[in-house]
């Protein structure tokens, strides 16, 4: 084959910088999950990136984009089919959120909260031990949380942060529910509350504590408690450096009677699943995925002159661009492989090359991307960073990936090189 003909052979497709993050063909992806994945991409094109400088401006929770969610049906997207959901796994929901976090980080990660209450009640508990009963009480439990979402567009949020080690994972959650008649009374507050004011349904981590009890991990609570209920209040102000549109305000719970049948997962099997499945933690990363992305394309677009908004001036040409571009690109790839694996293999009762190495996925895609969206800022260079274009945006927004509990950048690091050098109950005393 002579050297024209090879390189007729490999001929690339024209440059989309809005082409699926993540080819259905190569990484094999059904017809399915293909589609459900383009629906969020379409809907993030097409609509949240013009709206994403607004919601970040004001500190304003997107709830548009919320209502557009609810009629594309993505509210209910990991929501069991015969529950009126689209049934997407784990995967399909991380493929779809990534593509979501490219046009509005703030959209991504409060739908990774809303679609969290229904992931874990839903495949996740479907592979944790229940007994028959515990089963069918929780398969008629859920179907009322699945039902408000799919038929009113109800939105939940998932308040776990409380400012000290429970979060991650240390100690039994402050949070406390106390049991009664008919349900618990719940005292306590949670800081960082993505959604607050503007969930229909707070799912609350808590701690079951009975008279004369101690407090303990086992007995955590997760409690689809309704927003409107007497002895809750949102307090405290939000002006933050990035994620401005998650509106994480602080969550007061005084005295708050919260029914049997809000549970979202019965009694001891929160704690079970923080066990067996650990990569419910992982699914933070999906917005972060995104953002990187964003970075990227909007690094291509810019340096091509093709960046709406401004002058058609190419910069292409310069080797130092280039090279930039391609440091990206390799960041980019390589964070998205590892990624893809880490997403692959969730399931119940991984390997601990498995857990191992859902830590590194969710390490390089919190600091990968800011990393990449550093990258970006320099090499397009300072009109690329005004607020008029998404870039810095992106920048600010990607900077507060690996603060997420409990796998922040740091427990990742200490995770990891503990594990790594130790077996479970090994110590060097
Ligand atoms: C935009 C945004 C949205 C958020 N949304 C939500 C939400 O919807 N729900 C929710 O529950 N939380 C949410 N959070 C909170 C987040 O998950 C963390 O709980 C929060 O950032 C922790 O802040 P802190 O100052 O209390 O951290 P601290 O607990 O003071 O920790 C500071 C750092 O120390 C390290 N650290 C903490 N504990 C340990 C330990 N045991 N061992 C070693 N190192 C440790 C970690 O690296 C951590 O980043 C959100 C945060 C942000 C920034």
């Amino acid at each position: 084959m002579t050297a024209q003909q090879a390189s007729k052979s490999v001929t690339l497709d024209r440059i989309d910088p809005d082409a699926p993050m993540f080819d259905p063909k190569a990484f094999r992806l059904s017809k399915e999950q293909a589609g459900i994945i383009a629906s969020a991409r379409e809907l993030g094109q097409s609509v949240f990136a013009a709206r994403a400088a607004g919601y970040d401006r004001d500190a304003k929770f997107p709830t548009e984009n919320y209502q557009d969610l609810h009629q594309a049906g993505l509210l209910g997207i990991a929501i069991p089919k015969k529950h009126g959901g689209l049934g997407a796994d784990y995967k399909t929901y991380s493929l779809a959120a990534a593509e979501i976090g490219r046009y509005c980080g703030a959209t991504a990660l409060t739908w990774n909260m809303h679609v969290c209450s229904t992931l874990w009640s839903g495949p996740l508990a479907d592979d944790l031990d229940m007994d028959a009963t515990t089963r069918a009480e929780h398969e008629r439990r859920r179907a009322v949380h699945y039902k408000r979402i799919v038929d009113t567009g109800a939105v939940y949020s998932q308040p776990f942060s409380e400012g000290g080690a429970a979060a991650a994972g240390g100690v039994a959650f402050g949070t406390e529910a106390k049991p009664v008649k008919g349900g618990w009374i719940v005292n306590g507050k949670k800081i960082f509350a993505s959604l607050a004011g503007h969930a229909d349904y707070y799912g609350v981590l808590c701690t079951e504590v009975a008279a004369g009890e101690r407090p303990s991990r086992r007995n955590t609570l997760y409690l689809g408690i309704e927003a409107k209920t007497s002895g809750i209040s949102v307090v405290g102000d939000w002006d933050p450096l990035g994620m401005r549109g998650t509106v994480s305000r602080t969550l007061l719970f005084k005295d708050v009677f919260v029914p049997h049948d809000a549970a979202l997962m019965p009694r001891g099997v929160y704690f079970q699943a923080a066990m067996r499945w650990p990569h419910m933690f992982l699914t933070l990363s999906p917005t972060y995925i995104g953002l990187a992305q964003g970075a990227y394309d909007f690094t291509v677009r810019y340096l091509r002159g093709e960046m709406p908004g401004t002058p058609p001036v190419k910069r292409r040409m310069y080797p130092t661009k280039q090279i930039a571009v391609a440091q990206m690109q390799i960041k980019l790839e390589q964070t998205k492989a590892i990624w893809f694996q880490a997403i692959t293999e969730a399931g119940a009762n991984p390997t601990k090359e498995q857990v191992l190495r859902a830590y590194a996925a969710q390490y390089s895609a919190m600091e990968g991307a800011n990393e990449i969206a550093t990258l970006a800022i320099r090499t397009c260079g300072g009109q690329a960073m005004l607020k008029s274009l998404p870039l810095e945006r992106i920048y600010r927004d990607s900077r507060c990936g690996s603060l997420m509990l409990p796998w922040t950048a740091e427990l990742c690091l200490d995770r990891i090189g503990r594990e790594a050098l130790y077996e479970t109950s090994e110590s060097d005393d």
